[in-house]
């Protein structure tokens, strides 16, 4: 049986930050994720904001580890080459919100976080196009956006590149501990460790009740989304969000760390069993686009390109960031929605040097760092020129609205932790993502992807096991009518 120091169940934001903090360490790990790739749960589908930090209450998890974490952002994404602007944020608010903005406000210096409250021209003056109705907002300068799955993807190549291993398409089912060995058995395998990591997300009750520990409450609620056209850029420069209420930081409009525009989220509560099905619906559309006017002027519904849902895991209050008193070696990452995103690098960090000191693990002299990928759409006329040069794939557009080459695509599958779909190619590259959606370039991505894998046309996948998107050729189509 494989032996690993340390095993982490789920490949969101959480579970590849403390993977890649582990492999920091002179350590045998591993991640299992059961979804065809990783950032495939809340990490894919969020609003990509970096939260300064004003928002949760003081003295929580969730307050310490997100300023924590927000502050590790800039000098992270450059280390790992993920998009990424500082850009601020404001919370807007009519006249009758000021005493609002001020506990935000007070409650943001009690976390350590900078931020002021503007009057109407200030405000104007950072968003030209806010709302005529609104007279103040809080602003917090340090507040940014990310590329949420291009940052989970870019922890996991990087743990990969330093010694660690991801398995995917291995839902972990059961777990028990003998001695000092967990052993944690797949749809596939069976591994022993010498601590695991719960960080499965919406998953993460399950997988506490595998080794009797408490499955806890969890709550689930849906948020929709909308995502504008890159031409829609102009009408915000910051993170705009509501006051918020009961149910969450409310409707937001933002730009988006590749460029877009987003909407969004509502915050519908949804049973268990649909936490993972991420469906849009028509009262959550119509709420998010009312809830955009309310705060912004001239955005334009009608340049949408997509809509989506995620889902946020709750539990209580609070995250749940414990080693389990039960189970010893067992650590309990739970409950991470809002701001987990923006803690997710502190949270590896912590957990990573947890699981150091319990199993007297040796850091590493350095790391092995990640190269800085060539991106067509950002490169100069010579850069490209010289790119082409040396292969000429990097010269050959496949994606026309993101201009993503071919080059860029191979790269992609031949990655760390390889795209072997064609919504993994999208997340890594963003061939798909623009204005036509895949329209132009599905089905040269999918020829890519049977040619770099040696699999047939049938067998390339749009995601998960059954999404094949050309399942028959079409002579079999007609023998089988
Ligand atoms: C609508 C919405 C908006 C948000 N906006 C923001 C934001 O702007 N800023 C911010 O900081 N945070 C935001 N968040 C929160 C943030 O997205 C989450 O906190 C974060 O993505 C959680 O990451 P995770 O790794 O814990 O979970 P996930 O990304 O869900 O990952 C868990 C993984 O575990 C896998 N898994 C489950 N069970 C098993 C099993 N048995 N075996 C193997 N694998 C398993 C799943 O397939 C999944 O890939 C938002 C969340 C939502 C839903």
């Amino acid at each position: 049986m494989n032996v690993y120091d340390v095993i982490v169940i789920g490949g969101g934001v959480v579970g590849t930050a403390v993977l890649r903090s582990l492999a920091a360490y002179k350590a045998k790990v591993l991640l299992l994720e059961k979804s065809s790739d990783v950032a495939c749960g809340s990490s894919r589908a969020n609003s990509g904001i970096v939260h300064a930090g004003y928002d949760a209450e003081s003295g929580t998890k969730k307050a310490y580890f997100n300023v924590k974490g927000a502050a590790m952002f800039p000098s992270l994404t450059a280390e790992l080459d993920v998009p990424y602007q500082k850009v601020g944020s404001l919370v807007a608010a009519r006249k009758e919100g000021l005493s609002a903005l001020e506990v935000l406000r007070d409650r943001g210096v009690r976390n350590g976080v900078k931020v002021e409250i503007l009057g109407r021209d200030a405000v104007r003056a950072l968003e030209p196009n806010i709302a005529d109705d609104i007279e103040y907002a809080l602003y917090a300068p340090e507040a940014g956006v990310v590329s949420p799955y291009q940052l989970t993807i870019a922890f996991a190549d990087h743990a990969v590149t330093n010694g660690a291993e991801v398995r995917l398409e291995e839902k972990v089912i059961a777990l028990s501990k003998e001695g000092a060995l967990f052993s944690v058995r797949t749809e596939k395998e069976v591994y022993a460790a010498r601590f695991v990591v719960n960080a499965a997300g919406a998953g993460a009750a399950e997988v506490n009740a595998l080794i009797g520990e408490e499955p806890y409450q969890e709550t689930h609620a849906v948020g929709d989304y909308y995502i504008l056209d890159h031409k829609e850029a102009g009408v915000v420069r910051t993170v705009v969000f509501p006051l918020p209420d009961e149910r969450g930081k409310g409707i937001l409009v933002a730009p988006t760390a590749d460029g877009n525009v987003i909407l969004g989220p509502t915050s519908r509560k949804v049973p268990h069993e649909e936490a993972e099905r991420n469906a849009v619906t028509a009262e959550g559309l119509l709420a998010v686009r009312e809830g955009a006017a309310r705060l912004m002027k001239g955005v334009n519904v009608r340049s949408a390109i997509r809509v989506y849902a995620g889902t946020r895991t709750a539990v209580g209050g609070d995250f749940i960031i414990e080693e389990s008193a039960k189970v010893p070696g067992f650590y309990m990452l739970l409950g991470i929605c809002s701001p987990g995103l923006t803690s997710a690098p502190a949270i590896g960090e912590y957990v990573a040097e947890e699981a150091a000191k319990k199993l007297s693990l040796e850091k590493k002299e350095k790391m092995i760092p990640l190269p800085k990928a060539f991106r067509f759409r950002e490169s100069s006329a010579e850069e490209i020129a010289a790119k082409a040069k040396e292969d000429p794939a990097f010269g050959r557009i496949v994606c026309r609205c993101e201009k993503v080459t071919e080059g860029e695509i191979v790269r992609a599958v031949h990655s760390p932790v390889p795209a072997k779909t064609v919504d993994a190619v999208k997340r890594r590259v963003r061939a798909g993502m623009g204005r036509c959606q895949g329209g132009f370039c599905q089905p040269r991505v999918m020829e890519i992807l049977s040619r770099e894998l040696g699999i047939p046309m049938t067998a390339v996948r749009k995601g998960d096991a059954g999404s094949e998107i050309a399942p028959y050729e079409v002579k079999d189509g007609y023998e089988t009518l």
